[in-house]
């Protein structure tokens, strides 16, 4: 089976491929965050993308018509809302903006949507949580939603990732290296000292921003280790996270 992308399709072929039993749409959903001095704002978006498309191709090969929705690319993102370039939805208003795109797709028949987040602030979680329990009360349609964040997903990722350091540090940077380098301003990754404040604690511990966090540059973690090597490998393992969330939802 093929990889479709909604938005580049007609509204005939969107009928005609929304009504077979084994079609899933994967919407990818990211932000518009500040992420270091050396990521674009859209990094988010654009692991989410990488994953999805990773996630789309191994689905395809077993036998799934799999649709790639445009991507979410606005969001609640409060820990960065204070760096320019930041825009941080209210998470209410994008626990409504799931919801709504949800009812959409049931409406005219898809029965699968499978959220491929990339974007780790707390108050955008909460949204995503509140969407799948709308979205579920509402029996709209089956919601696969694997939170890289949990087990069994966040340790595959690596230790900065499991560290809760994993902002723009080493585990994304290495995403974005790969995925579109051309955006990484090398020069200074290369040079930013390690910082191994973890983002996890903090929230834990009550704070709410990444300069109260200790990162007053929006980026924690190791981006200097970064590599577009690993990630490649990065971009597989998530396309696999999404590929063994959608197999695991169909055997229940
Ligand atoms: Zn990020």
């Amino acid at each position: 089976m093929a990889v479709s992308r909604l938005a580049e399709m007609t509204w005939e072929e969107a009928r005609d491929r929304f009504a077979g039993s084994r079609a899933v749409a994967i919407l990818p959903v990211g932000a518009i965050e500040a992420h270091g001095p050396h990521l674009p704002l859209a990094t988010d978006v654009i692991i989410a993308e990488a994953m999805a498309r990773s996630g789309a191709e191994k689905l395809a090969a077993r036998g799934y018509e799999v649709l790639i929705l445009p991507t979410l690319s606005y969001t609640a993102a409060r820990f960065a809302s204070e760096f320019p370039g930041t825009i941080s939805l209210e998470p209410s208003t994008v626990a409504v903006m799931l919801t709504e795109i949800a009812s959409g797709l049931a409406a005219h028949g898809l029965r699968t949507l499978v959220i491929a987040n990339s974007h780790l602030d707390p108050s955008h979680l909460s949204a995503l949580d509140a969407a799948a329990a709308a979205i579920r009360e509402q029996g709209l349609l089956e919601l696969i939603f694997p939170d890289i964040t949990r087990k069994p997903w966040a340790p595959r990722l690596g230790d900065e990732f499991m560290s809760g350091a994993c902002h723009a540090g080493r585990y994304e940077s290495s995403v974005v290296m790969a995925a579109r380098p051309e955006l990484v301003r090398d020069e200074i990754r290369r040079a930013l000292d390690s910082n191994p404040a973890s983002l996890s604690e903090a929230i834990r511990a009550g704070k709410r921003d990444f300069e109260e966090a200790g990162g007053p540059r929006a980026y924690f973690g190791h981006p200097a280790e970064a590599s577009a090597g690993e990630g490649s490998r990065t971009i597989e393992i998530l396309g696999s996270i999404l590929e063994e969330a959608v197999l695991n939802a169909a055997t229940g």
